[in-house]
């Protein structure tokens, strides 16, 4: 067993680390008050060449892996959830590619999202259906005029990056609407520039401004049979970039939950009370330790997940493994945003301090790609399944 990371990693490690205090830091408040998509920080990741982490180098990307991908978002989320999102975003939508696509689409999407000249999003949810996937309504059936092709049809919403993409990963019924099989459902590459497509109404959201959620509306949207993700009613395989997604927004947390317990320490050990300072006091001390135990255990089962995932390991026997990652870390972030808040007193409520603004976008975290339940119920059934147990 090695705890250490390997050098590259060490290197890729600093070098972020150095970036996120130069160029996002400075500009997260910003970001957060303004609601602008920050295209200097888009700038700045694909100068450092940080979108092409996960993306494999022959297809134009570094191939540092999800472990890569999640020291970067680590570092990143220190100060800023909204640019940490940016970078999960050259995940999310390119996993199902990567893992069921062929090698022609491979070609074809993936080297713009790693050099950053194009950005993708991921069409999953819809109004009636969040956790509930397979409640999904948008339609897809044969395209008479092209064989093989395929027409779409409905509305998928809460898309993060629904603006800014230029092509999407969506999924759709292609099997009988009523259908709960997975194989009536199937995932597709939709270009931005296609008759049909068309954003629709974007969100008014509590935090993780500046990267818009929106829906995205296809009508009579025509696919051509090359733009299928893996197989017709291939949803389970495409489903896979879900589950290697885990550890990704468990970084999201630990960053989180670091910047700020770092933040908030540093306060109470300015912050004079009673004739000492705030960090004085045993009862602080304890919850700074409690909150620094949890980032440590979150960070471990999040390095564990990352390695497990660039391992191939995300079908179903590793998803207790990963879920747990996404549950403990977010929840951690809550936790750990909420405490900082409270270690401020008034001033952690106020805009002065970036406390309230990471209050705010943590609770994201425990919703998204699968919400606390949600994992909880797939640890539950890895264990009730003895996927996780120890004997
Ligand atoms: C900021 C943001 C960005 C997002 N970005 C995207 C995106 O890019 N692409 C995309 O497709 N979607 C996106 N989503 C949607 C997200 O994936 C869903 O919100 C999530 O899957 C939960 O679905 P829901 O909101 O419909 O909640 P529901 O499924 O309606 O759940 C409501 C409550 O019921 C609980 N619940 C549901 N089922 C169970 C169960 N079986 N057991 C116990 N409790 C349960 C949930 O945990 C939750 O507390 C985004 C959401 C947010 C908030």
């Amino acid at each position: 067993m090695d705890f250490e990371l390997s050098p590259e990693l060490a290197e890729l490690r600093s070098t972020v680390r150095r970036l996120a205090r130069d160029k996002v830091q400075p500009r997260a408040r910003d970001i957060d008050t303004s609601g602008e998509y920050p295209a200097d920080v888009f700038d700045a990741f694909r100068a450092a060449g940080l979108l092409g982490l996960c993306i494999p180098e022959e297809f134009g990307g570094s191939g540092a892996g999800i472990l890569g991908l999640s020291i970067a978002i680590e570092e990143v989320a220190k100060y800023s959830n909204t640019a940490a999102l940016m970078l999960l975003l050259t995940r999310l939508p390119t996993g199902p590619v990567m893992i069921a696509g062929s090698d022609e689409q491979k070609r074809r999407y993936l080297p713009g999202v790693a050099e950053g000249t194009a950005r993708a999003a991921f069409g999953l949810s819809e109004p009636q259906a969040g956790s509930d996937v397979m409640g999904i309504r948008t339609r897809a059936t044969p395209d008479p005029a092209v064989p093989g092709g395929w027409v779409l049809d409905g509305t998928k919403c809460w898309m993060s990056g629904v603006r800014e993409a230029d092509w999407y990963t969506v999924f759709a019924k292609t099997g009988d609407p009523a259908s709960r099989a997975h194989d009536s459902v199937t995932a597709f590459i939709v270009e931005r520039a296609w008759d049909g497509v068309e954003v629709g109404r974007t969100d008014h959201k509590m935090g993780v401004r500046g990267v818009d959620t929106g829906e995205l509306v296809l009508r009579d949207v025509r696919v051509p049979p090359d733009n299928v993700i893996g197989e017709v009613g291939g949803f389970r395989l495409a489903m896979l970039g879900l589950n290697a997604m885990r550890p990704v927004v468990a970084a999201r947390g630990i960053g989180l939950a670091e910047g700020a317990l770092m933040y908030a320490t540093e306060y109470v050990q300015q912050r004079a009370a009673f004739g000492k300072t705030v960090a004085d006091f045993q009862g602080v001390q304890w919850e700074i330790a409690k909150c620094a135990v949890d980032i440590e255990a979150a960070r471990l089962l999040t390095y564990r997940a990352a390695w497990l995932a660039d391992r191939g390991c995300f079908t179903k026997e590793w998803v207790p493994l990963l879920s747990a990652a996404k549950y403990h870390a977010t929840e951690l972030a809550v936790r750990a945003s909420g405490l900082a808040v409270q270690l401020l007193g008034a001033a952690g409520y106020m805009t002065d301090h970036p406390t309230e603004q990471w209050y705010r976008d943590a609770k994201q975290l425990t919703i998204v790609e699968g919400t606390s339940q949600v994992q909880l119920g797939l640890v539950a059934r890895g264990v009730l399944d003895r996927d996780l147990w120890w004997d």
